[in-house]
């Protein structure tokens, strides 16, 4: 083989790709210039998807005639001059690579005028080619547009999902900045069509509404101030985050800003998630919108190509920045004091919804002459809860039940109104409701909704709900799903919609909830198999008895009668137990019979 220099060609087509792997790339990039470039105001266009064409106007700083053709030239930029400039970048680009790397996978039109200048510049570039450099005259700031995307590189083309998925993500982006960016005014059309705006009033909150309605809105906290100088690391964190009645069935609803760059990070997610532990129930995320504020050179903006990660040089202080003040504003809130006690993790002071402790099947444990066994409170109190538990199991060597079937149990009552007791063929048994119900519930949606025949409760008043735009997308392109669960939904006009039935087993919830949960799981990739599944857990969760809640003794039977009856009876949908088992024999014990 000999070793050769590549074309320019196929060069830039590989640095292209780096920088340039979808649609969503490229409005990425054209935003963040103009971010950079000080615009109040930008909006964004999309036909196709973004394939066909994207456009991005913004009223910025513009560039100067003389400079146009420059900043199409790979690694030219106005931001970065000297390699020290690197360790402390302030602008959201800094690469260069940008500019010529969309117009090596599309033909780009630009047309510009700087902020001193009389008259602006027009700038073609076909198929990698400039075919027109000119004066024309132009509003003051900057409009790029690109069109047929990836056109030469089919390769990139094959991986590109559908329009409206591509369009989506873009959707996301330009919220994420409207987030990011109270002070700017954004917009986006997709397929000439309005799907977002912005008002750019400086409002976070105003900011908010726009984004997730204005309910959600309403109700959000602010970041308790925190400054924290730690070891002389200046870590500032502000946005504001969601009261524990706000929760959401996925994580993406948490977004995060360093320095008001959008990024995907970690860390700060599980900082973030550790701080509502006790505020919201298992497997539930918050709504928020966090910027942390670093000195410039506290962060590495430069890990990757697309500069969505970032690494922090002392992230342990940016952590515990983030989670203190998280947690003094849930606390602020919530002045409830959070009750924590062995085998359950803590009880949501809101909601009253205990989590429990993915425990071992066999749980009982040799209590100490006190009766109550000690696990230390804290970070490490579920693993040790979990590993107490595991160790039980090996040293009892209990009599496993039969795979996948549950004896014949009789009920003997109920106790915290969140356990049902009942005595089987080897001793005694406890189900805790909440979890069995769901595992009944999920079963049974899950069965109507492959044969197709979902059980409806018409709403005697049907119920309006204000959807973000992004949910409205998916309660069209799901209508079948939607349908099949049995939730008769309708556009109403505008961003609501109206919910006329709901699943029989969702009679007594709230059918708005519901129907968001539903509409979350479904655009998440969640970790259920499918999104039959998915839909039917969401179903499941909201319409499963809660704990707490008294039973008559025949609503016992009905539901250990259920439980028997289900495929896989033992562990809820989400894997906890449904069901705990002392037997005979280790009463025995417990008691020195034996
Ligand atoms: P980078 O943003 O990393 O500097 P780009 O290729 O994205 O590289 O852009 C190259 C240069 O073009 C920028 O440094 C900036 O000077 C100029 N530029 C690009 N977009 C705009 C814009 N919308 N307004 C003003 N200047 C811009
Ligand atoms: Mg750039």
């Amino acid at each position: 083989m000999v070793i050769r220099l590549l074309s320019t060609d196929v060069s830039s087509k590989i640095a292209a790709g780096e920088v340039i792997e979808r649609p969503f790339s490229v409005v990425k990039e054209l935003v963040e210039n103009s971010l950079d470039a000080d615009a109040t105001e930008i909006s964004v266009e999309i036909r196709g998807g973004g394939v066909e064409s994207i456009r991005v106007v913004d009223n910025g700083s513009g560039i100067p005639g003389d400079q146009v053709d420059m900043a199409f030239r790979r690694f030219a930029t106005s931001k970065v001059a000297r390699a020290e400039d690197l360790e402390s970048i302030s602008t959201l680009g800094f690469r260069g690579e940008a500019l010529p790397s969309i117009a090596a996978v599309s033909n780009v039109s630009m047309i510009t005028r700087g902020a001193d200048e009389d008259a602006g510049t027009r700038l073609d570039i076909v198929e990698g080619e400039t075919i027109r450099n000119e004066r024309q005259g132009a509003p003051r700031g900057t409009v790029i547009s690109v069109q047929q995307l990836f056109r030469n590189v089919p390769a990139r083309r094959k991986f590109l999902r559908s329009a409206t998925s591509e369009a989506n993500q873009i959707q996301t982006l330009v919220t994420r900045y409207a987030l990011a960016r109270p002070d700017v005014k954004f917009t986006l059309e997709v397929d000439g069509q309005r799907r977002f705006g912005s008002p750019g009033s400086g409002l976070l909150r105003e900011a908010i509404a726009c984004v997730y309605g204005l309910r959600d809105a309403t109700g959000m906290l602010e970041l308790a101030q925190q400054l924290d100088v730690q070891d002389n690391v200046d870590v500032r964190v502000d946005g504001m985050i969601g009261p524990p009645s706000i929760d959401r069935a996925n994580r993406s609803y948490m977004s995060f800003f360093v320095n008001r760059r959008w990024v995907q990070n970690r860390t700060l997610a599980v900082a973030l998630e550790q701080a509502y532990r006790g505020f919201l129930k298992e497997r539930r995320f918050p709504l928020a919108v966090v910027n942390i504020s670093v000195p410039f050179d506290e962060v590495d903006v430069n890990a990757h190509p697309s500069k969505t990660e970032v690494r922090f040089r002392r992230q342990d202080v940016v952590f515990s920045t983030l989670q203190r003040a998280a947690r003094d504003t849930l606390i602020a809130f919530s002045p409830v004091p959070q009750v924590r006690r062995a085998y359950t993790t803590g009880v949501a002071p809101s909601s009253g919804y205990p989590t429990v402790t993915p425990a071992a099947f066999w749980p009982t444990e040799p209590f100490s002459d006190k009766g109550e066994r000690q696990i230390a409170n804290g970070p490490d109190a579920e693993r040790k809860a979990g590993e107490v538990a595991s160790e039980m199991v090996r040293a009892q060597e209990s009599p496993a039940l039969p795979k996948n079937a549950l004896p014949v149990l009789r009920v003997l009552g109920q106790v915290r109104n969140t356990y049902v007791v009942a005595e089987g063929p080897d001793g005694m048994y406890l189900i805790d409701q909440h979890a069995a119900h769901e595992r009944i519930v999920f079963e049974r949606v899950r069965s109507e909704l492959a044969q197709k025949q979902p059980q409806v409760q018409k709403l005697l008043e049907p119920v309006t709900v204000e959807l973000d735009p992004r949910r409205l997308e998916i309660l069209k392109t799901e209508a079948d799903v939607i349908a099949g669960l049995g939730l008769d939904v309708e556009p109403f006009g505008g961003r609501v919609c109206i919910i006329r039935g709901v699943p029989t087993v969702l009679a007594d919830s709230d059918p708005a909830a519901a129907l968001v949960d539903v509409l979350d799981e479904l655009s998440s990739a969640g970790e259920f198999e499918s999104w039959e599944e998915r839909a039917a857990y969401s179903i499941a969760c909201h319409g499963a008895i809660r704990a707490g809640k008294s039973l008559s003794h025949q609503e016992m039977m009905e539901l250990t009668r259920q439980l028997e009856q289900c495929l896989q009876p033992h562990s809820c949908p989400h894997g906890r137990p449904t069901i705990i088992h002392l037997s005979i024999n280790h009463l025995e014990q417990e008691f020195g019979r034996r």
